[in-house]
């Protein structure tokens, strides 16, 4: 690994680079400090049979303890150029969506001020048509910049099939997003700040502020995922230094030191509670990646 990505590190733990503060380590991680950096460390490492990862800010992953095989490239440390032509956006996969939420609203753009509660990057945004407050990125994104078989190609919102958490990347996870287009309205930047404002303090009350991955299970139809885990006597619930937040029953939190074994296990404990109880199915939406 060593002689094929010099600039590599090594048995990097990944807990380092995610929300949830849970990972066992990279066999190789690099950062790399654009989209010609990255597409030449993936041809890299196709030609040395190596398998590739791609994290952007780690916020909607459980990386397993067991750490992850191949080469691992995180797009949050650089990769963040956001360029305006009118009312267009585009911001490369690193960017980050708060970043986009408050750049857009101060350059008199209105449309984005949603992105102020997603904490990942573009990428990992687009890879799960991420959402917040009633709008989902589905609904500003015009294209991303995809690499994929060995070419950069652009993929309308139709083409990426964007539906709720879910993109066609799930089913191409060696698909690279390099960077996304929004097309945005004239707004007041005012205006947009004080959404934006309004936004975070809701957060600020409802969710719990010690380390997660967000939303542990997706909305079930009709229903809302915290409040059917509720319902079925789960709030609260610890296994090792893991707990369903007393705060959001859909938030599994990080006492400290918590294993991706223990999240995997009260995530099941909550499914299994939730379907005997109410006879609802809970779908995961954090994404599990690596090794037990
Ligand atoms: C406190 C908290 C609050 C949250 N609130 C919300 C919310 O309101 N709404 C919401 O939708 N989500 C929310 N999330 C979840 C998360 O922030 C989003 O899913 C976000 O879009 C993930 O982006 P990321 O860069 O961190 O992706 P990562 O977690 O790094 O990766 C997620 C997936 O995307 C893939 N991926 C990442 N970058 C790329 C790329 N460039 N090309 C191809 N694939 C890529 C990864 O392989 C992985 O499968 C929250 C998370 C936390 C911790």
């Amino acid at each position: 690994m060593r002689n094929v990505f010099p600039h590599a590190k090594l048995d990097e733990p990944m807990r380092r680079y995610t929300a949830w503060k849970i990972g066992g380590p990279a066999d190789a991680l690099i950062e790399p400090k654009d989209s010609n950096e990255l597409v030449e460390a993936i041809h890299k490492a196709r030609e040395n049979d190596i398998p590739v990862t791609i994290l952007g800010g780690g916020t909607n992953v459980l990386i397993r303890d067991g750490g992850i095989r191949g080469l691992t490239i995180r797009l949050a440390k650089s990769m963040k150029n956001i360029a305006f032509d009118g009312n267009l956006m585009t911001a490369d996969a690193g960017a980050l969506y708060p970043v986009l939420a408050n750049t857009s609203a101060a350059r008199g753009l209105t449309g984005m001020e949603f992105a102020t509660g997603i904490p990942g990057t573009v990428g990992g945004a687009v890879f799960m048509n991420a959402g917040a407050y009633g709008t989902e990125t589905k609904e500003v994104l015009v294209r991303a910049e995809v690499f994929k078989d060995g070419e950069i190609v652009e993929m309308s919102g139709d083409h990426l099939e964007l539906s709720y958490r879910h993109s066609v990347l799930h089913e191409h996870p060696e698909w690279t997003v390099l960077r996304a287009s929004y097309e945005l309205s004239p707004g007041d930047p005012e205006e947009s700040k004080r959404t934006i404002k309004e936004f975070r303090s809701q957060r600020m009350t409802g969710s719990p502020s010690k380390p997660s991955c967000g939303s542990t299970f997706k909305r079930p139809p009709g229903d809302y995922p915290g409040r059917v885990i509720e319902a079925a006597g789960m709030k609260g619930k610890r296994l090792g230094n893991i707990e369903v937040s007393p705060v959001h029953a859909n938030y599994l939190v990080n006492l400290g030191g918590g294993s991706s074994e223990d999240a995997l296990e009260l995530m099941r404990v909550v499914k299994h509670a939730v379907r005997e109880k109410l006879g609802v199915e809970l779908e995961p939406e954090v994404r599990v990646v690596g090794e037990a």
